[in-house]
């Protein structure tokens, strides 16, 4: 069955101890208030220091385990959330990578690792969603083996049955209204600015009865393969955020070719928003609007 209006499902990417405390209060309130039931993506074991923002947070595990309580999915977000590989991901956003790349028996031993750190602070995880969308054929190959049957990724409008796993797409890193289909924001609480948040918290006010859980969203939706034009949809989108990247690093560079003391001058109002290593996706069916996009992470 396909629903006749859209549906939104959230994300919320780099959950670990050390997460920005004071974004991801908010956040969490917001959930609560809204009774959402979003994807929890948390690192097992984190030793990327670009997530060490606030002070270890005792409560941290707690937390999460109340909000699978209330009805969240627990992700598992790689393993240490390092990205020292560099290979083709299925879902090609990043040139770097955790998993991608990485060779079949250590990618198992990762996931293997990863969820039994998730599963010994009491939390049950059910879903896949790779540190910057890199992973490959072993990873999902090391999935199933290790019983994990479902994944956040992907750029159809539908959750989708690929490579032996339920796909559930992953489209938005901001709010965007949608006529139709199924709709993942991930949002990033370390990097969110307090705009930002208000437009999303906004979004889900009006929205609010279309936000789903990942239940509902399989019993919505019957994931089946995408079809060929569907697949054609996915790689078109793919390839306009290839280009949108390559246009963005030519302009930079035009840039500081122009103005090569320009470093030395304070960040604009938007260099300050748009953190560094972001490669917003930006087609017209996903993060069509300055502002919206956050690294996809
Ligand atoms: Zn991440």
């Amino acid at each position: 069955m396909t629903p006749t209006s859209a549906h939104y499902l959230l994300r919320v990417d780099d959950l670990c101890p050390t997460v920005k405390r004071k974004p991801w209060l908010r956040l969490s309130a917001l959930i609560a208030e809204s009774n959402l039931k979003p994807i929890l993506a948390v690192v097992p074991d984190n030793r990327d220091s670009e997530l060490y923002i606030s002070e270890p947070e005792e409560s941290f595990w707690q937390q999460m385990c109340d909000l699978q309580q209330a009805g969240a999915a627990i992700a598992l977000h790689g393993y240490q959330h390092r990205a020292e590989s560099r290979a083709p991901s299925l879902v090609p956003l990043h040139r770097k990578s955790e998993f991608a790349g990485v060779s079949a028996l250590t990618q198992r031993t990762w996931i293997r690792l990863g969820l039994d750190i998730l599963r010994s602070h009491g939390l049950n995880p059910t879903i896949w969603a790779a540190p910057r969308h890199g992973f490959d054929r072993n990873t999902l190959k090391a999935l199933r083996e290790e019983g994990i049957t479902a994944l956040s990724d992907g750029f159809a409008r539908r959750p989708f049955l690929r490579g032996g796993l339920t796909w559930i797409p992953q489209q938005l890193w901001g709010p965007l209204e949608k006529r139709i289909g199924l709709w993942t924001i991930c949002l990033h609480v370390n990097t969110i600015t307090a705009r930002q948040f208000d437009e999303f918290a906004a979004f889900v006010r009006q929205h609010a009865a279309q936000f789903i859980s990942v239940d509902e969203a399989l019993a919505e939706f019957s994931p089946s393969p995408l079809t060929l034009l569907e697949n054609l949809r996915e790689n078109a989108s793919y390839a306009r955020i290839a280009a949108s990247r390559f246009k963005r690093q030519m302009n930079s560079r035009f840039h500081r070719q122009r103005d090569p003391q320009g470093a030395l001058r304070p960040p604009t109002r938007a260099q300050v928003q748009q953190p560094s290593n972001s490669s917003p996706p930006a087609t017209p069916d996903t993060v069509p609007r300055a502002g919206q996009a956050q690294p996809p992470g």
